[in-house]
C-alpha cells in the first residue's frame, strides 16, 4: 500500500482519512473555530470539510467539491494569519475560486495554485520570523559587541533565501519579511541613530509593486551636519588656495578632479555620502567672502556599501563593519527580490560668504 502523507504538514499517517493526519485534523478544527466532533461521527474529516462548506454557505456539494474547497479555505485561513499586504491578491485570487464552488459548476477553478503544505511551511517561517524579530527588537546595537550583532542579525539570514523568490506566494511572504526586516531591524535599529543613511535606505525599500521616487536632501540639520563639518571646510579652503589664487571662480566635479572628494569622518555622513560624484562651484564676493555651491547627486544603491571595506580603519565602528559584510549580503538578496531599490538622490549644499581661515 502507499504511503499516505498529510498534505498540511507532510508527515506520513496510516488512518482511513484522505487529506490529514489525526494530528493535523485536530488542529484544523481548532483553528478553523469548529467545536469537535461528537464521537458518534465516523468521518472527521468529511465532518470538517462539511461544515467549512456550510461556513461558505455552499450545501449540498459533492465530496470532491467540499474537499476541493476545505483546502482553499484553510490556505485562505493562513494566508490571513501571516497579514501581509503583500499577499492581498493572491487571498482575492483564492476567495473568487472558492466563489466559484458551486453544487452545479463542472469544474473547480485553480486561478492559484498551491500546496498546502507549501502554506504552511510559509506559515511557520513567519511564525520563525516574528519570534526572533522580538527578540532582536530588544538589541541595544550602540552596546553589543560585534560578534552577538553578527549573531542576531545572522539567526535572521533564512528570510534571504533566493530560492523563495520563484513562486508568487513564497515570493510575497519573503518579500514581506525582508521589507520587515530593513524597515524594523535596519532602519528603526541598527541606523536609528542615524538619520540621514536611515533616511535614504528606508527611501529604497519599495511598497510591494512600487517604485520608490526620487529624494532631495535639503533639511537643515543635514545640511548644516555637513557645512560645520571640519572635512567640508578643510576642502573648500584647499580649493580656493589651490585654484583661486588669481582667479575669481572654480568649478569641479569629483569624478574628473580628485580635489573634489570628500571623505566624512561623521559614520552617518560617511555612510550616505561617501564616494557619490560631488559638484562643486566656488565664487568670489567685492567683499573678499567667498559663495559655495556643493552639490552631490547619485544613485542610491545600497549593494555600494561592500566598497566600503576599503576604507575601513581600526576606529571604524561596529556598524560599518557589519554594513560592508554581512547588511551588504543580506542587501543583495533584497536587490534580487526588489525589496530594495536604486533611486537617485541629490543633496545641496549652499554656503554664503564663506571666509577663509
Ligand atoms: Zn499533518
Amino acid at each position: 500500500m502507499d504511503e499516505k502523507r498529510c498534505i498540511l504538514c507532510n508527515k506520513p499517517y496510516n488512518y482511513k482519512y484522505e487529506m490529514f493526519g489525526r494530528g493535523c485534523l485536530d488542529n484544523l478544527y481548532d483553528l478553523l473555530g469548529f467545536s469537535k466532533s461528537p464521537r458518534i461521527i465516523w468521518n472527521k474529516e468529511l465532518n470538517l470539510c462539511t461544515k467549512i462548506a456550510w461556513k461558505n454557505h455552499k450545501f449540498f456539494l459533492n465530496k470532491k467539491k467540499k474537499y476541493a474547497l476545505a483546502q482553499k479555505y484553510i490556505a485562505l485561513t493562513y494566508l490571513n494569519m501571516m497579514n501581509y499586504e503583500a499577499l492581498n491578491d493572491i487571498k482575492e485570487q483564492i476567495s473568487n475560486d472558492i466563489k466559484k464552488i458551486k453544487v452545479f459548476s463542472e469544474n473547480i477553478v485553480e486561478t492559484v495554485s498551491f500546496s498546502l503544505n507549501e502554506i504552511y511551511k510559509l506559515y511557520n517561517y513567519t511564525q520563525k520570523f516574528n519570534e526572533i524579530l522580538k527578540e532582536v527588537k530588544k538589541v541595544i546595537w550602540e552596546e553589543v559587541d560585534e560578534k552577538v550583532a553578527e549573531g542576531f542579525i545572522k539567526s535572521l539570514s533564512f528570510i534571504f533565501d533566493e530560492t523563495k523568490k520563484a513562486n508568487p506566494i513564497s515570493y510575497a511572504v519573503f518579500y514581506s519579511m525582508q521589507y520587515t526586516f530593513w524597515q524594523v531591524v535596519v532602519v528603526g535599529g541598527i541606523l536609528a541613530d542615524m538619520k540621514l543613511s536611515a533616511r535614504l535606505l528606508s527611501n529604497s525599500l519599495s511598497i510591494f509593486g512600487k517604485e520608490p521616487h526620487d529624494l532631495v536632501i535639503d533639511d537643515e540639520e543635514t545640511i548644516t551636519d555637513i557645512k560645520t563639518s571640519e572635512e567640508f571646510n578643510n576642502k573648500i579652503k584647499e580649493l580656493i588656495e589651490k585654484y583661486c589664487k588669481d582667479k575669481d571662480k572654480f568649478v569641479g566635479n569629483s569624478l574628473d578632479n580628485e580635489d573634489c572628494k570628500i571623505e566624512f569622518n561623521n559614520e552617518d555622513l560617511f555612510l550616505s555620502i561617501h564616494g557619490s560624484p560631488t559638484n562643486i562651484v566656488i565664487e568670489k564676493n567685492e567683499d573678499e567672502t567667498w559663495n559655495v555651491n556643493m552639490e552631490i547627486i547619485d544613485t542610491y544603491d545600497f549593494t555600494d556599501f561592500k566598497n566600503l571595506k576599503e576604507y575601513m580603519t581600526s576606529n571604524n565602528s561596529l556598524l560599518m563593519s557589519i554594513f560592508s559584510s554581512i547588511l551588504n549580503n543580506f542587501g543583495v538578496a533584497s536587490s534580487e527580490y526588489g525589496v530594495i531599490k536604486p533611486y537617485k538622490v541629490t543633496i545641496k549644499v549652499q554656503q554664503n560668504n564663506y571666509i577663509v581661515k
